[in-house]
């Protein structure tokens, strides 16, 4: 298994750090050099990023683009980090990240339903409390993913049967235009341009994600609160919460469940470095403390062979890959 992005620098990096101070007098988010990735997932893995920057307005975003583009320079995004594995050799270039600074939320009537725009940075567990407490009905079921609305759209993000994809009625995202020197635009997309698969968001790789609007009904907000209190007691007995991880690290084959399949096999509590598979839910592999990706691959590779001699199944990553290559 590779990481998706493994891409080097055109310009020497002394280069690029004088064009950045440029860029960074126009750019009105914040930009870090040398971003341990760590820091920014939520297995708290992952080299350092050469440069992170999180924009505070969407023409911040185009910005990013256009520098990324004009300087042939490799550019990531991300959201919360809680779908991913992050290299230990770090990330080449520019990663993008949505974050706070891009959290608002607007929420309005129309007829017998509710529209609730909101920017990709918010929090999917914030928005599905904050639409309760208004007494909407719709997204209880996203209470307990710790992930933000950007990554949720990306990985057409579910749970006990629902999936955002569901509910999105209109996009807003960066993309580059079609003329040859490639400019980034803002576009909306409805309709049939919105098109989710099992795991898998509505939007091409290179364009990000900054606004979602979704329709939800209207419930019973002592309802809603309660069922996301169920939720959240569930997810607490039957998740190892209390452990860095990104959650479920395989998808589920068709007909089957990942998780079952990797307690049949035997694989709970098995262990590579500081990464152990989960004794309290097989999907998950835990970072026991000082877990490198190099620990959560060689587990990976394991789990995935003895479930495959075991049962058969050859289970694919949900969780993505960024970064640099080993050596
Ligand atoms: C404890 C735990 C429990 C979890 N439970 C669930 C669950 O029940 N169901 C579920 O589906 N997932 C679950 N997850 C996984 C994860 O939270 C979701 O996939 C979440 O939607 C990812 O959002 P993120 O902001 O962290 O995205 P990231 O992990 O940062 O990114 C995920 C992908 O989206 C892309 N991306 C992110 N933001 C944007 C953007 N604005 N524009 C374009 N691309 C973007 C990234 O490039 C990457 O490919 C869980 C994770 C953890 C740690």
């Amino acid at each position: 298994m590779d990481y998706v992005k493994n891409t080097l620098l055109n310009s020497s990096s002394a280069d690029l750090a004088v064009k950045m101070e440029n860029f960074a007098a126009k750019f009105s988010g914040t930009i870090r050099q040398n971003a341990p990735m760590s820091e920014y997932t939520s297995w708290r893995i992952g080299g350092a990023a050469d440069w992170l920057l999180e924009p505070a307005s969407f023409d911040d975003v185009i910005m990013v683009l256009d520098f990324a583009q004009t300087n042939n320079v490799p550019l990531t995004i991300i959201g919360r980090g809680t779908n991913l594995l992050v290299s230990d050799n770090g990330i080449a270039g520019l990663v993008l990240r949505i974050g706070e600074a891009l959290s608002q939320v607007d929420i309005w009537q129309e007829g017998e339903e509710y529209l609730v725009k909101a920017q990709c940075g918010a929090l999917l567990a914030a928005l599905s409390r904050q639409t309760a407490e208004a007494g909407l009905s719709g997204l209880e079921w996203a209470c307990g993913i710790p992930g933000n609305l950007g990554g949720a759209l990306m990985m057409n993000a579910g749970a006990y049967g629902s999936s955002i994809g569901e509910y999105v009625t209109e996009v807003e995202a960066v993309a580059y235009n079609d003329s040859e020197n490639r400019k980034a635009v803002l576009q909306t997309l409805q309709g049939s341009a919105l098109r989710f698969g099992y795991r898998s968001g509505c939007l091409a790789q290179d364009m990000v994600a900054l606004s979602v609007t979704l329709r939800l009904q209207s419930g019973e907000r002592e309802a809603a609160c309660k069922r996301i209190g169920e939720i959240l007691t569930s997810r607490r007995q039957n998740q190892p919460l209390e452990y860095p991880s990104a959650g479920s690290v395989f998808r589920n084959p068709e007909n089957s469940h990942a998780g079952y399949l990797i307690e049949q096999a035997g694989c709970k509590g098995l262990t590579y470095g500081g990464a152990q598979v989960s004794e309290k839910h097989g999907n998950f592999i835990i970072n026991l403390g000082g877990a490198t990706a190099t620990d959560v691959l060689q587990l990976i590779e394991q789990v995935r062979t003895i479930v495959a001699e075991k049962s058969g199944y050859v289970l694919e990553t949900e969780v993505r890959l960024l970064g640099r290559k080993a050596e």
